[in-house]
């Protein structure tokens, strides 16, 4: 902790950009080459905080959104941080109270995705809710990094697993080509249970692995951690599909593609944005070449978010195999899908 007695924001800034200039060179250790990265939190006292614990609380807020957004980076202090904080302390409470009551206010409700010549649904993708009496209804997009920041990502993804084959069994009397789609964490992959687990759930409901597929990032397929490898490996004599989800969003490179091992590719909804309007022509020849790529080496590709006609006409043009989006369905619950899709 650095104290510097009466600077003002600039003088802050400058002495992070002396201290960021000195450690982001290279410093000779034992021979060996070491380059520093530094994370820094400001708090400033009467205007954050009047006493030392506070002001150190402050910058500890401040220090934490500085690794969250990257890191090697400098962040003051706001009020705005103090209410994010809070209620991430108290959202994960109530998740935690939630998972103890038996996954009390937790459901999954099933958006269609379809084939693209026929337009006939092929299967779902199981989505999480969650909602508390404080809060309402809360976002995955909230509240599944609160599930894995605290470790019950573990437990709540089990519980989404098997209600999902459930689904998926029951659906198969209806469809008997029906795929269900989960989305799974990378903290699933790195749990040793994990692999039992999910030939446990098949076999407890008698279901045969190829009506499974599981969605991880982007970002998992492109890590060095020998345990999520092995596990793709493990998945993959289990003869279970794997789709890597959000395409485009984090260190794509249409390399890898021919490398990975993903049976299907989920291109993001990012790129599909606009696609029909004449100005977009980076997204079409994007979406045009990850689906061309994916096809020379067997791998079927997913467009998400499709919200209009043009958009529909646009990527089925592009020869996509599946489509996903608003356009053709938004989540619904089970009783829902049943009704629209099987008249049941
Ligand atoms: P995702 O896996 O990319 O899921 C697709 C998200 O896009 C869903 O949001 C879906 O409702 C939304 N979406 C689908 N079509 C459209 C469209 O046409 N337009 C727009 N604007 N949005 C569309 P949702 O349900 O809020 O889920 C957000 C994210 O939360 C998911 O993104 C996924 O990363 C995560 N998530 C949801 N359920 C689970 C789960 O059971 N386990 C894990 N690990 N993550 C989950
Ligand atoms: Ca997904
Ligand atoms: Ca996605």
């Amino acid at each position: 902790a650095i104290v510097y007695p009466g600077a003002g924001e600039e003088e802050l800034r400058a002495l992070y950009q002396k201290i960021h200039a000195y450690c982001n060179r290279p410093h000779k250790i034992d021979d060996s080459s070491y380059f520093l990265t530094v994370s820094v939190g400001v708090a400033i006292m009467g205007k954050d905080g009047s006493g030392y614990q506070e002001l150190l609380t402050c910058a500890l807020s401040a220090l934490e959104v500085s690794k969250q957004n990257g890191k090697n980076t400098v962040t003051f202090f706001s009020q705005d941080m103090m209410h994010t904080r809070r209620r991430a302390l108290e959202l994960s409470s109530r998740l935690q109270l939630s998972v103890m009551n038996g996954m009390k206010s937790f459901h999954l409700v099933y958006q269609p995705f379809v084939h693209s010549e026929t337009l006939r649904v092929s299967g779902a993708e199981a989505l999480l809710r969650w909602s508390c009496e404080s809060y309402g209804v809360v976002s995955p997009v909230e509240f599944i990094p609160l599930l894995e920041a605290c470790g019950l990502i573990v437990p709540v993804g089990k519980w989404v697993l098997e209600e999902a084959v459930r689904t998926c069994k029951k659906w198969l009397r209806y469809q008997p080509d029906f795929i269900m789609n989960v989305n799974i964490s990378y903290l699933q992959m790195l749990d040793e249970s994990f692999i039992d687990f999910v030939r446990q759930i098949l076999n407890q409901y008698d279901l045969p692995p190829a009506h499974i597929v599981l969605e991880l990032t982007e970002s998992c397929f492109v890590t060095d951690m020998e345990a999520l490898k092995e596990a793709f490996k493990l998945l993959r004599n289990l003869n279970i599909q794997i789709a890597m989800d959000d395409f485009g969003t984090e260190y794509s490179s249409l390399g890898m593609l021919s490398q990975s091992p993903a049976d299907i590719v989920k291109i993001d909804r990012l790129f599909i944005t606009a696609i029909g309007d004449e100005e977009n022509e980076f997204n079409r020849s994007f979406i045009g070449s990850v689906i061309q790529l994916c096809h020379r080496v067997g791998i079927s590709v997913c467009v998400e978010g499709v919200e209009r006609k043009n958009e529909l006409d646009t990527v089925c043009s592009l020869e996509a195999d599946c489509i996903q989006g608003y356009y053709i369905s938004k989540p619904l619950l089970q009783e829902d899908f049943e009704k629209k899709f099987w008249d049941v």
